[in-house]
């Protein structure tokens, strides 16, 4: 299987392919957020109705890719797993889930297709709701700068959503595979 391809800012730069500096990876085509890579959580729950849900983010005109939906996630710092950078920047952005008690369910695994040596990494993330409710999830104070809305959208229609970020969009297939087969 072909692995998605997740690009953020693709602005082109006058910079060698590969190299880094305190922000970015610089590659051919552009830059990405992350010199160490990046790393996301796509957290999902299942209502008592058997209905599979997803919490997507909705990104500020503040940021790249600003006004699409997103998962939840940033770059790597030094010293940090994916995982540990996955859970920082959920916690950092939302209130109100734990993504650190959910079970893995997939990860994937999005290496820039130019060769530069960046990736981002994605883990799906299942999140029991109590009493048969989704957890009510709300955008951290510090994170609002940068997110305009989070919000529980049904599996089913992530597909047809018109707005999505193209990273999410790339690998929605798997993504969506990966909730469907758990
Ligand atoms: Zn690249």
């Amino acid at each position: 299987m072909a692995s998605p391809v997740i690009l953020i800012c693709v602005t082109a730069q006058p910079f060698e392919h590969g190299t880094v500096d305190e922000r970015f990876r610089y590659c051919q085509t552009g830059r990405h957020w992350g010199p160490r890579g990046a790393a996301g959580i796509l957290p999902w729950a299942v209502t008592p109705d058997g209905r599979a849900w997803v919490l997507l983010s909705h990104r500020s005109e503040r940021v790249a890719a600003g006004g699409t939906w997103s998962t939840f996630g940033g770059a790597i710092d030094i010293g940090e797993t994916p995982w540990q950078a996955a859970v920082r920047e959920t916690g950092e952005e939302t209130c109100g889930i734990d993504v650190a008690r959910g079970a893995v369910t997939a990860e994937l695994e999005a290496p820039c297709p130019h060769g530069c040596g960046w990736s981002y990494r994605t883990f799906v993330v299942r999140i029991e709701p109590a009493v048969g409710h989704l957890p009510a999830v709300s955008i951290a104070a510090a994170a609002a700068w940068e997110t305009e809305a989070v919000c529980w959208v049904l599996a089913d229609e992530v597909g047809g959503h018109g707005d999505l970020h193209p990273g999410l969009q790339a690998s929605w297939p798997v993504l969506s595979e990966a909730i469907t087969a758990a």
